[in-house]
């Protein structure tokens, strides 16, 4: 072996080892968390489910995601990554992402709502959702928000509204290049018949595409999101590959530069079943590198927009062990967590398991011997289980039981079945040994809101006002 490729293997393993003690470290963080938790009172009998989030991950994450595309373009390339907002929906958490230098992917005027509260700025800010009204076009136009047109009857809105008024929004069309699905078919954004996009390989449709960019030269960006968990990086690269392709057909036939901003969507997967981190960032773009190397060769701008990888790992959600029963031998578990955190868990548990921590009453990780039992929610239908067979210590009534890795779609993803409250959730931030400071991100929601919400000032309206107006 060359002493070159020597030094690269040795790098690499450094790197390896790097992880996996920031991995131990974080851990140690979440355990130190829950912990701290229940000692300050934010969980306990009266306040049984709470989210966490670490922000210390979150920031490393960050890092790592700014550091691999760094790593593989060239010097200058303009990159933005733009965090997939529906995966934390949570303005200090979008405030956070933003002073770690990463700006908004928002797909519904909620969503936008949210990135301006969090004081993402327009330039920062890229709007692709599948059914945008004209009043949001209008809206991110005006504001100078990128806006990737979904299909040909979108971008005829946005061509009646450069036609009334120019804008400075970066423009761009979005297509599925076909690529095929993954593992989770309700993921998988680029098979021949998904409803996202432009479907590329169409009879005609990559034609229409080169000259929809022709007839309007202020189309500058091309995007793609080839699908999230559950997608092999290869298979993202090709659909990255696939677009790279297009660009350069367009600007091959426009004799200029026409397209400049690629935006190849996010997706990285998350692995559920232990603390690593994997597959990383750095991976990806080294994957990206081999498969698609004009990429990065500085002739092109970028965007992203990673969620789940970003999020995942630093969000747990407690929840305490109401009750610890027993049924047809096999111990239950029935706590605070379950469909209105975990909803995908609870309905598709094949493909969402999750990694479920025992405590005890005072927040220690339990030791003990495996015991094969069900974790239960407290939702009133029978497949309202976190976890099913699982082997771990025994919960017992007043102990808590931690969903690992619901940082992203799960706790910030209310479900209100049953009428059970949206629970609080607090940042943590650690400093040595039982320092543990928090910080509320979003208060539980009480139980008047959860009579508002359900038109609680409109008691009357069906006996009364209907008749009335009627
Ligand atoms: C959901 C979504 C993302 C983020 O996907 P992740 O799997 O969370 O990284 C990015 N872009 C678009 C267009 C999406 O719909």
């Amino acid at each position: 072996m060359s002493g070159g490729l020597g030094g690269t293997a040795a790098r690499r393993d450094e790197a390896v080892r790097a992880a996996r003690q920031e991995e131990t470290v974080r851990a140690a963080r979440r355990d130190e968390a829950v912990r701290a938790a229940v000692e300050q009172g934010l969980l306990g009998p009266d306040v049984p489910i709470v989210g966490l989030l670490d922000v210390a991950g979150i920031r490393e994450s960050a890092a790592a995601l700014r550091t691999a595309f760094e790593a593989v373009t060239a010097p200058g390339t303009s990159v933005l990554h733009a965090f997939a907002v529906k995966a934390t929906p949570l303005v200090p958490v979008l405030r956070l992402l933003h002073q770690e230098g990463i700006g908004a992917e928002v797909a519904s005027p909620g969503e936008l709502a949210l990135s301006r509260a969090a004081g993402v700025p327009s330039e920062r800010t890229v709007l692709d959702s599948p059914a945008k009204t004209p009043g949001e076009l209008r809206e991110a136009l005006a504001l100078g928000i990128a806006v990737n047109a979904d299909n040909p009857q979108e971008l005829e809105r946005v061509d009646a509204l450069m036609a009334e008024r120019a804008s400075a929004s970066p423009l761009g069309i979005r297509v599925n290049p076909q690529v095929g699905g993954g593992s989770i078919e309700a993921l998988s954004t680029a098979t021949a018949t998904s409803k996202f996009g432009v479907a590329l390989r169409d009879e005609g449709a990559r034609e229409w595409v080169v000259r929809a960019y022709l007839d309007r030269p202020w189309l500058t960006r091309l995007h793609a999101h080839t699908g999230s968990q559950g997608i092999p990086l290869t298979l993202m690269a090709e659909g990255v590959a696939a677009t790279y392709a297009l660009a350069e057909e367009i600007n091959e036939r426009a004799g200029r530069r026409q397209v400049d901003t690629l935006d190849i969507g996010g997706g990285l997967p998350v692995n559920f079943t232990s603390d690593e981190t994997t597959p990383t960032y750095a991976e990806y773009a080294r994957v990206l590198r081999e498969a698609v190397p004009g990429l990065f060769d500085g002739r092109y701008g970028l965007v992203t927009e990673f969620g789940r990888s970003l999020l995942a790992k630093h969000g747990t959600v407690v929840a305490r062990v109401e009750y610890a029963k027993s049924a047809g031998g096999r111990p239950v578990a029935v706590t605070h967590a379950g469909v209105q955190v975990a909803t995908r868990t609870v309905y598709t548990p094949g493909a969402w398991p999750l990694r479920i921590s025992a405590y005890d009453g005072k927040g220690s990780p339990k030791e003990g011997p495996d015991v094969v039992q069900d974790v239960a929610g407290p939702a009133c239908f029978a497949g309202d289980l976190l976890a099913v067979g699982r082997a771990m210590p025994l919960l017992e009534q007043g102990d808590y039981a931690a969903a690992l890795d619901t940082g992203a779609y799960y706790f910030a993803h209310h479900y209100a079945y049953n009428s059970l409250a949206r629970p609080g959730v607090y940042g943590f931030l650690t400093g040595g040994p039982g320092d543990v400071a928090f910080a509320t991100v979003r208060e539980a929601q009480t139980v008047g809101e959860i009579v508002t919400e359900a038109g609680g000032e409109h008691a009357a309206a069906l006996t009364e006002a209907v008749r009335r107006s009627g």
